[in-house]
């Protein structure tokens, strides 16, 4: 059976790319091959270098402008020959992107069976966050194989009518990578520069608070308030040094620049690889961030998470209580991180709560699902 497994972006890499070593595993059961459109060029790179990832095929579509009517056709285009040539049995996309959305419609064009990794996340707002709800609804209906990572994201599948024997409950291929990558990055002979680097930015003296943030939900008035809160934190807190990789995107970066750039102890800092984000968070005291990558990942290394958003399709990780939802109000942004920095007895109780996003075993129950699914068909 031959496997073609498509993604984009760099949160799509990093999560895909355990599922990609996973089927490498069985060479005697699938032909699998990548394709990477390529979406976000030069951070998809750092994340396919770092997990040993040859793409088979790679349609560079990065430009500049680009559009989400541009992007999305030149997709859809550009799959066309590969998928021709190649005739996948099954199509794997992730998540919430224009990659996932026109790719799944290209497989449903090619008669695949598409299958979606990261299933079933709803805002049931179709319009918010923009266009990502609108991605996960239309891969969803076009998908055959539902793998969800958790019940609370099945139950949403359930309602659409999706039927049950569709949907697999895997935990999220997040913590799959997040497994690997911190063995990877503890390892003797791993040796990076960028680690290296930050080592020497680090204030040994000091709680790290890492922030991250790109959403363009927040962009305009979210980032100023995101920003003025940050300011007060650094300013109020002298034993806590704020780092922030500051995503590239000119709605982010003017602001945050514009407001936080001559703050002694706020670090601002061009986006960093995966490993060394990986390295960086576990350094951190907490994490305050709008990313849905991270608040999946930090809770597994043991740091409280505030979230930077007023609605979620994560709504395990507020239940299970190892995130909280600030929006982007300056007070609470203030106030939860201050009571985090202040109260060790809420502190350690909010460190040790279980993930809710799984065991770092997503991708081997996709496997033995697929074995099984070729088997029956
Ligand atoms: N990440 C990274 N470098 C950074 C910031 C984040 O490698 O400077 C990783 C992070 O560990 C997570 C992923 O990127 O796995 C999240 O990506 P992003 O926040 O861009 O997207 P989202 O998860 O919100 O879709």
């Amino acid at each position: 059976r031959k496997n073609l497994i498509v993604f984009g972006t760099r949160p799509e890499a990093i999560k895909m790319a355990p599922l990609v070593m996973e089927f490498l595993k069985h060479p005697d059961d699938f032909v699998t091959k990548v394709c990477v459109t390529a979406q976000h060029r030069e951070m998809l790179d750092q994340v396919l270098s770092f997990f040993e990832i040859k793409p088979d095929y790679d349609l560079d579509l990065m430009k500049p402008n680009q559009n989400l009517y541009s992007l999305t056709a030149d997709i859809i285009i550009g799959l066309k020959p590969i998928l021709e040539e190649f005739e996948p049995d099954y199509i794997y996309v992730h998540g919430d992107t224009t990659t996932t959305m026109a790719t799944s419609i290209a497989g449903f064009y090619s008669k695949s069976i598409v299958c979606h990794v990261e299933a079933g996340l709803r805002t049931n707002n179709m319009k918010s966050p923009f266009p990502e709800e609108m991605n996960r609804c239309v891969t969803g209906v076009l998908s055959t194989i539902h793998f969800s990572p958790t019940k609370t994201s099945k139950k949403n599948l359930v309602l659409e009518n999706k039927p049950e024997a569709s949907i697999v409950v895997t935990g999220n291929t997040v913590i799959d990578a997040l497994k690997y990558s911190v063995n990877k990055v503890k390892s003797v002979d791993f040796a990076d520069n960028e680690i290296n680097q930050l080592e020497g930015i680090l204030n040994k003296n000091r709680r790290i608070v890492l922030v991250t943030g790109h959403r363009r939900e927040n962009h305009g008035q979210g980032f100023i308030n995101i920003c003025k809160a940050l300011k007060k934190i650094a300013l109020d807190n002298e034993d806590v040094q704020i780092i922030y990789p500051v995503h590239l995107n000119p709605n982010v970066q003017k602001p945050v620049y514009n407001l936080l750039k001559e703050i002694e102890n706020i670090t601002l800092i061009a986006p960093i690889s995966y490993p060394a984000f990986v390295w960086l968070m576990e350094k951190s005291y907490m994490i305050i961030t709008d990313s849905g990558g991270v608040q999946e990942e930090a809770p597994s290394l043991g740091k409280p998470v505030l979230v930077m958003r007023d609605t979620t399709e994560r709504p395990e990780a507020v239940e299970a209580g190892t995130v909280i939802l600030v929006g982007t109000n300056q007070t609470k942004i203030v106030e939860e991180t201050q009571k985090l920095l202040d109260n060790y007895e809420w502190y350690n109780q909010m460190k040790r709560l279980h993930n809710p996003y799984g065991d770092g075993k997503a991708c081997n129950r996709i496997v033995e699902h697929i074995l099984k699914d070729e088997n029956e068909r």
